[in-house]
């Protein structure tokens, strides 16, 4: 198997062979397909199989530079994993003028709305910051195409679920939905019900 099964342009192989990934993970072999299909899909991994890489690309191949809107909502549990998503995506997408921005706690909401200003093409963040931003207006996602939860069993164990429905309220309908969890506990069954159209389910 080899990145060049999934016909990705030639600026993202470049930001893929900048990372020296030679070839794809198990959950990117089989998630990737279905995600340039525009299906939804649950994918049921723990870190360190390439997950982030597993939305992160085909995100990447469908993004549009030259359109101001955000494209993607990449919703995490925690800071950490936030800006380690965001790096991700800076990246494998440095070949592609794509904008990414951070939101989470901890760090300064001024600078993040000033930052807001500017294009930005996706924004990964944890439900509380994204949720605040969405309220104070300085935030829409009426146009994303592609909503991600990641960690989505440890965002419910962390009591995100409110915030979770809010925000993907605030979404469009026509929306694709990706859910990464290393478990599927009740909580998170619900929320693919809910929320995700016929997920094939991928198991690693
Ligand atoms: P993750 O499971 O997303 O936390 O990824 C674990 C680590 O694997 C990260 O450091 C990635 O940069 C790296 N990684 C992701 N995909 C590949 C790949 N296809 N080949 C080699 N390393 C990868």
């Amino acid at each position: 198997k080899s990145f060049a099964m999934f016909g990705f342009r030639p600026e993202l192989m470049q930001g893929i062979h900048d990372l020296f990934y030679k070839e794809p993970t198990p959950i990117q072999a089989e998630a990737i397909p279905l995600i340039l299909e525009g299906k939804d899909v649950i994918g049921q991994a723990q870190t360190g199989t390439g997950k982030t890489a597993a939305f992160v690309l085909p995100i990447l191949e469908r993004l549009q530079p030259g359109k101001r809107d955000i494209q993607a909502l990449i919703l995490t549990p925690t800071r950490e994993l936030s800006i380690q998503i965001a790096e991700e995506v800076e990246k494998l997408g440095k070949y592609l003028n794509v904008n990414v921005l951070s939101l989470h706690g901890g760090t300064d909401i001024e600078r993040q709305l000033s930052k807001l200003k500017h294009v930005v093409h996706i924004v990964v963040g944890t439900p509380g910051r994204v949720l605040d931003h969405m309220r104070r207006g300085s935030l829409h996602f009426g146009r994303i195409s592609t909503l991600v939860l990641d960690e989505a069993d440890k965002m419910m164990e962390m009591g995100f679920l409110e915030e979770v429905h809010e925000i993907i309220e605030g979404t469009p309908q026509h929306r694709q939905t990706l859910l990464f969890s290393a478990t599927m506990p009740d909580s998170v069954k619900k929320l693919a019900q809910y929320y995700m159209k016929q997920p094939p389910h991928i198991r690693i």
